[in-house]
């Protein structure tokens, strides 16, 4: 049987990648999502093992020990990860499965699925801060330099990706989300 894709969703800190997950699902109703496990307590209306699987420190560690995730990572104070068994089961059965994760597990699951899809989501805000950059540098030389590293930074990930979705409305990156995948359905279908 065809193997299913596994798309991964990353991209800097507060750009809304939970929330334009959340917004695929009724969509999306044939993918997968997969849940991760952290450390981090759950916030109000969180349950566990719908949003995440909510683990203590020691649980976490077992779980890279016992070699049961695909990646993981920490992440301002808390660990993150993917369980592994669950993602390969899906993509066995021939269904789509879609991670929502930071950079540093995004390149981590590259590493052992370069054949993902690999979706880089950005705010509207950073092209209008790499124009201001490149094209006209009013600002500082300080806050020129800081914008700079912090945009290079930025877009030195965005190399890793096979796709930039710019989140200017949620519907809209949802489409081009939907599109994407679509796409990538038919390059398969061609192989
Ligand atoms: P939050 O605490 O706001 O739910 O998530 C914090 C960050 O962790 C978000 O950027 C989210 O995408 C990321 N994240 C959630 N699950 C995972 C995971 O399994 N692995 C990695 N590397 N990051 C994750």
């Amino acid at each position: 049987m065809e193997k299913g894709l596994l798309i991964v969703l990353s991209g800097p800190s507060g750009v809304g990648k939970g929330t334009v997950c959340t917004a695929l699902r009724p969509k999306m109703k044939d993918l997968t999502y997969s849940i991760s496990a952290t450390t981090r307590s759950p916030r109000p209306g969180e349950v566990d093992g719908i949003n995440y699987f909510f683990k203590s420190k020691e649980e976490f560690q077992s779980m890279i020990q016992q070699d049961e995730l695909l990646e993981w990572a920490e992440y301002v104070g808390n660990f993150y990860g993917t369980p592994a068994p669950f993602v390969r089961e899906t993509l066995d059965k021939g269904k789509d499965i879609i991670l929502e994760i930071e950079v540093q597990g995004a390149l981590k699951v590259k590493e052992k699925f370069p054949e993902g899809i690999f979706i880089f989501l950005i705010p509207p805000s950073l092209n209008e801060l790499e124009n201001r950059i490149v094209g006209r540098g009013t600002e500082t030389s300080e806050s020129i330099q800081n914008r700079m590293s912090a945009a290079r930074e930025e877009l030195s990930m965005m190399q890793n990706y096979d796709y930039v979705v710019v989140n200017d409305e949620i519907e809209l990156a949802c489409a081009r989300i939907q599109s994407i995948i679509a796409a990538e359905h038919c390059r398969r279908e061609r192989v």
